[in-house]
């Protein structure tokens, strides 16, 4: 058994797909283990986001990040990372396979609609920058 995190980002909620997104885990099997809504501060999202800080666009990311409220969900399930991955898409919408949450929803590269942890280390830390033991259900 596998967690990740994932993200409805802020353009995402905006869009009213926060129950669209929800449907494709669940049809896929992948269980809920916690979920929030949240609204980040501007250095929160700079936490999050701390290895893209050399990247050029990691003062847009994190401005778009903090422009409105987001859903961030534990998920977990077998192999649930690569899964959640191949929900989503590609980064770039345009490169993303037909189907994928952000093939049908993204904006453009940067609003794309949702964030999934990319491998276990990075699932750890994410999980663990908004949810606290307590807060995560044990199945
Ligand atoms: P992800 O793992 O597919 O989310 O992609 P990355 O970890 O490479 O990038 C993190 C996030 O930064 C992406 O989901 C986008 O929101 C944003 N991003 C990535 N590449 C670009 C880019 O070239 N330009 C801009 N403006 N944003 C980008």
């Amino acid at each position: 058994m596998e967690r990740t995190l994932s993200i409805i980002k802020p353009d995402g909620v905006a869009k009213n797909v926060i129950g669209e997104v929800i449907k494709r885990f669940e049809t896929d099997g992948i269980k809920i283990a916690a979920m929030k809504m949240i609204h980040l501060t501007k250095i929160q999202a700079q936490g999050f986001y701390a290895v893209h800080k050399e990247r050029p666009f990691f003062n847009s990311l994190t401005d778009f990040m903090t422009s409105g409220p987001i859903v961030v969900m534990a998920l977990e399930g077998e192999d649930v990372i690569a899964k959640n991955r191949k929900l989503m898409g590609a980064t770039n919408f345009e490169e993303a396979e037909q189907g994928t949450i952000r093939k049908d929803y993204a904006t453009n590269i940067e609003q794309n609609v949702v964030h999934g942890s990319d491998a276990p280390e990075t699932a750890a830390f994410e999980i663990g920058y908004f949810f606290n033991d307590l807060e995560i259900q044990k199945r």
